[in-house]
């Protein structure tokens, strides 16, 4: 089955509500299997909610529309529905009756408007709203179906998987699984670990995919079956096999914040941090995880005041760490300090050191410090520094 998403509402055009419910309908919709081509975002207009409906009909089986079923003059997705399946609105009394006991329960008067609500497409299967005001309705067209739901998110989510969801499955005989498992991985460059899980990547079932982000990269893959269990058991397979590409750069389901964090907690140690420069790339990636904060003893920042090249940059690094964790006593010590000139190409050496009672570990890489964002980098550089070194890995 093809499924697409309208989101209705000029309110969604203005960029003054962001689209949610097309995210979560997304999200659900692979949830049961259910393959989404397009999502469009359409204002309160009966002509182009009309046009977006037949033109989604063109392509595919299922047409989700959410908003735009409120009982004011600007709620026309009834009538835009209406149009593209060539039906005239109906009204309907037990609707309206849904609706009055409604306000009543609520000790509210109903307005003359909230008749609107009452109308719904002659042919449409009315879906009682516990929830509002708004009925949802679905319409079953020879070209497909489509399912208009309320805008209202909390209302829309309790439509969907209380109505939309046992319709598909019941009457529509959906009944595949697509599971999705995100797996976190760091210390090797994008087209390292693209390369080494290639051939998984091409696949279609399941689907290996991945996404990069301040040098933390995710990988996900998603299995489709007729079961949970038998999406699982891709699933486990994959993740195998990427286990032994990528061996402890593979992170797992635990984000490198969390593994490190969980680490330090487990062998009891503590931190402490010497930071060379104000954008305190370290303590900025630590401090927003209660977990790491509760491992750390203390923080030194200090901006250098005298010129730095590469070499000097690591041992302010490495001593920094060192007096650092000798100040507070702490387990550990991370150590980062930038040269203060980048070389010819603008690249910038930073140098992280990591001490502890019987040794140290040091990286020095290159970065664009113009751009900000590399300091965040530097921040997962020095934290794969700490989780490989506590997991026992080469570093
Ligand atoms: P109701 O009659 O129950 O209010 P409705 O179908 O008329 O529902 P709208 O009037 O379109 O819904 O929107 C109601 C509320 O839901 C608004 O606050 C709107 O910002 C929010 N909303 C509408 N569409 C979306 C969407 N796609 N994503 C997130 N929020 C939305």
């Amino acid at each position: 089955m093809k499924a697409e998403i309208i989101a209705i509402g000029s309110e969604l055009l203005l960029g003054e509500t962001i689209d949610t419910n097309s995210a979560y309908l997304a999200r659900q919709l692979a949830g049961v299997g259910i393959n989404l081509f397009r999502k469009t975002v359409v204002g309160d207009n009966t002509e182009r909610i009309a046009t977006a409906v037949a033109d989604a009909l063109a392509r595919s089986d299922l047409v989700l529309c959410t908003g735009g079923l409120g009982p004011t003059k600007d709620d026309v997705t009834r009538e835009g529905i209406a149009q593209a399946t060539g039906q005239a609105l109906e009204f309907r009394q037990e609707l309206l009756d849904q609706i009055a006991a409604r306000f009543a329960a609520f000790k509210r008067q109903m307005s003359e408007s909230n008749r609107r609500q009452a109308y719904v497409p002659a042919d449409a299967r009315a879906i009682e709203n516990p929830r509002g005001t708004a009925p949802a309705f679905i319409v079953e067209d020879e070209r497909g179906v489509i399912i208009a739901l309320p805008g209202v998110p909390h209302e829309m989510r309790f439509l969907f998987e209380n109505a939309v969801v046992p319709y598909l499955r019941d009457e529509r005989g959906v009944q595949d699984v697509i599971l999705v498992r995100t797996l976190h991985a760091a210390g090797l460059g994008e087209s390292v670990i693209g390369e080494r899980i290639a051939d998984l990547m091409e696949g279609s079932n399941p689907t290996v995919g991945i996404s990069a982000k301040q040098a933390r990269y995710e990988l996900r893959i998603g299995a489709r079956a007729d079961s949970v269990v038998a999406a699982e058991e891709m699933i486990v397979k994959v993740e195998a096999t990427i286990q032994e590409r990528l061996g402890s750069y593979l992170i797992g389901a635990e984000t490198l914040e969390q593994q490190a964090f969980r680490l330090l907690e487990e062998q009891s140690l503590t931190l402490t941090l010497y930071e060379g420069a104000t954008a305190a790339p370290v303590y900025r990636a630590l401090s927003v995880s209660p977990a790491g904060l509760a491992r750390l003893r203390g923080v030194m920042i200090h901006p250098l005041d005298r010129p730095a090249d590469e070499h000097a940059a690591a041992a302010l690094a490495f001593s920094g760490a060192i007096s650092a964790s000798d100040r507070w006593r702490s387990d550990l010590g991370l150590g980062v300090q930038a040269a203060t000139l980048p070389d010819e190409s603008g690249l910038t050496a930073v140098s992280v050191a990591l001490v502890f009672h019987n040794g140290s570990h040091q990286v020095t890489r290159h970065y664009d410090l113009r751009q900000t964002e590399s300091w965040d980098f530097v921040g997962t550089l020095a934290l794969e520094l700490l989780r490989r070194h506590l997991l026992g890995a080469e570093t």
